[in-house]
């Protein structure tokens, strides 16, 4: 398949306004790439270039970007620096170039996808010395060998910037409709997708050994599961009613969630954090303790990972924990402050899947497998039939600094990807507040007026996911409280990322002064949630009752943006309106 044809594809994404619309195209394009390909079309149409957590870059920066336009064009400088300010998109401005090249034209050669990946990847392998210079040549041959339309979207996707507002969701709905004609095979492929985190690998088995491979697919290691969450309950007593009587009650540790992967044999480790990313890096002594202090030789368990001062049992702050994210001054604050992990569950061990093994079995597994070194330990856990010691066992983890308990059910499998009652977290209520933080994701922002009008940022309008409709739903407008520096940031994360129209998947009766790309995730508190006519969080899109649910006097409590959740991954529109039935019943 011609990467000009994509690009064409691509185009008409950009320009559609309806979910449903963007499927059936989606499909149709998926429909067009060889069984080849189709791994590497999905990629791209995610905007990257392999499965997230290979973190696979091209580390072309912006400057870059503009010297590969110059070369492959011909214009100057001062030319491109000038159409970018205006449009904000280096895509356009090498679509805008390359139309109107200075140049000798070239010979417009019809790169395949396969030819696009391949040279993409040569972009992202180049290093050392000299390397800044060869990715600029390469890039620049792309550029002027490509149609202007091709030249935009391999610009954004080199950047990282293709922004075409398709979710994981909405590839899955297309990756089915291909298959089968309907939405239908959604369920299977989602199954298969929460097993090994990479849709350019469900599309593959689907096209290679249709449906029968999808039913079959197994846990892949080092390929992450996608985690399992917690539900929440206010009462010790409604607990026990969801988990059939009896429960295992864990501490709810505040860290880093960690799912490792390892294997003696080639000694390979990997670390991934909730979010999926590789942080092996961060913690060398829980990947040195995974291969030294285990009792089994290949296995995936989760944990949460934290400072812990092992002689007055004291946890640490999670700020204290993810300090590790910086490079430097790893070893050295591993020395000052040694971090734990606390392993909770096991999810593959020694060629077996756990996955569909109760928790009982899991837990029993896990204890088996964690050694008796210092760093890897097993969480803490009670199991019990009384509310009364349930509720002691939550005040006793509160007393000792701990966030809560999660408590689990002790018949249910692991549910990959899901949040489901078979883990349910209690914490800490704040009486008049809500008991928990919710996340949003930014879908636009206001101009200042007054002094903030100097700033040209006046607040932002946020949103939480929808997940039966794959749809991102406003719930507030966040107008105070910010920082000046705060507004700072905002205005400059968000002008990158900037939209000329509503983007597909956002439902909103409100017209912010700027829409965005649905993409940073915020951290609010607020004082309750309240039914509204404005927002359209949970409203009822078939009947007439059309309120909504809003948030009464939200603030952020983040510094600013959460670099480990994505826009998917938000409080969402079910939990919305859980938390706001459970907020009622604390009121009566
Ligand atoms: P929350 O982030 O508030 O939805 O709570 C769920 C998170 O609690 C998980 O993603 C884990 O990172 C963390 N956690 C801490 N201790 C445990 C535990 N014992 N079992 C499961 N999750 C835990």
């Amino acid at each position: 398949m011609l990467f000009d044809e994509v690009a064409l594809y691509y185009e008409k994404l950009e320009s559609i306004s309806s979910r449903l619309e963007m499927i059936d195209v989606l499909a149709e394009l998926f429909g067009k790439a060889s069984k080849e390909e189709i791994k590497l079309l999905v990629y791209m149409t995610q905007g990257l270039l392999g499965p997230p957590f290979d973190s696979i870059e091209t580390g072309i920066a912006e400057k870059y970007a503009q010297l590969s336009v110059e070369m492959a064009t011909g214009h100057n400088h001062s030319e491109i620096i000038n159409l970018y300010h205006k449009s904000g998109d280096m895509g356009l401005v090498a679509e805008e170039f390359r139309k109107n090249t200075k140049l000798k034209r070239m010979e417009h050669t019809s790169h395949t996808v396969n030819d696009i990946y391949e040279k993409l990847i040569k972009i992202s392998e180049t290093s050392g010395p000299g390397s800044q210079d060869a990715k600029i040549k390469l890039l620049s041959f792309l550029i002027s060998s490509s149609s202007p339309l091709g030249a935009r979207y391999i610009m954004r996707l080199v950047l990282g910037e293709l922004r075409l507002g398709v979710g994981d969701a909405t590839i899955l709905e297309a990756l089915s409709k291909n298959a089968t004609g309907d939405r239908k095979l959604k369920p299977k492929l989602e199954d298969a997708y929460n097993i090994c985190s990479d849709l350019g690998n469900v599309a593959y088995v689907l096209a290679t050994k249709g449906i029968p491979g999808i039913e079959h697919l197994g846990v892949i290691l080092f390929s992450p599961i996608r985690p399992a969450l917690a539900e929440r309950l206010p009462t010790a007593e409604e607990i026990l009613e969801r988990t059939g009587g009896t429960c295992s009650v864990e501490s709810k540790y505040d860290g880093m969630r960690v799912q490792a992967h390892f294997n003696k044999e080639s000694k390979k480790v990997r670390l991934f954090s909730r979010n999926l990313e590789v942080i092996t890096e961060m913690f060398p002594d829980i990947a040195k303790a995974l291969l030294e202090d285990t009792n089994c030789d290949k296995c995936i368990l989760e944990g949460e990972a934290l400072a812990y001062d092992d002689i007055s049992g004291t946890f640490y702050p999670f700020q204290e924990t993810v300090q590790r994210k910086r490079k430097y001054g790893v070893e050295e604050a591993s020395k000052r402050l040694p971090v734990v992990l606390f392993a909770f569950d096991l999810l593959y061990c020694d060629g077996e899947s756990y996955l569909s093994h109760t928790y009982s079995e899991r837990r029993k597994k896990l204890s088996e497998v964690v050694g008796k070194g210092s760093v890897i330990k097993l969480s803490e856990m009670i199991t019990t039939s009384s509310p009364k010691e349930l509720e002691r066992y939550f005040t006793s983890a509160i007393e000792r600094g701990l966030e809560g308990i999660v408590a689990k059910d002790p018949r249910a499998p692991y549910i990959a990807g899901a949040r489901k009652f078979s883990w349910i977290k209690m914490k800490r209520s704040y009486k008049s507040e809500l008991s928990d933080s919710i996340d949003l994701v930014i879908i636009g922002y206001y101009f200042g007026k007054g002094q903030r009008a100097e700033l040209g940022f006046g607040g932002l309008l946020a949103a939480v996911y929808n997940q039966k409709r794959d749809m991102f739903e406003t719930i507030t407008k966040i107008g105070t409280g910010f920082t000046e520096e705060q507004m700072k940031m905002f205005k400059s994360l968000l002008d990158k990322i900037h939209l000329k129209k509503k983007p597909a998947r956002v439902d909103s009766l409100l017209e912010p002064d700027f829409w965005v790309e649905p993409k940073y995730i915020i951290t609010v508190n607020a004082d309750e949630i309240t039914r509204s006519p404005m927002h359209t969080c949970g409203m009822n899109h078939s009947g007439k009752e059309e309120s909504g649910y809003a948030l009464r006097f939200p603030r952020i409590i983040s510094d600013g943006i959460r670099k480990d959740k994505g826009p998917e991954e938000t409080t969402t529109t079910e939990e919305i309106i859980e938390m706001f039935s459970q907020q009622k019943k604390t009121k009566i």
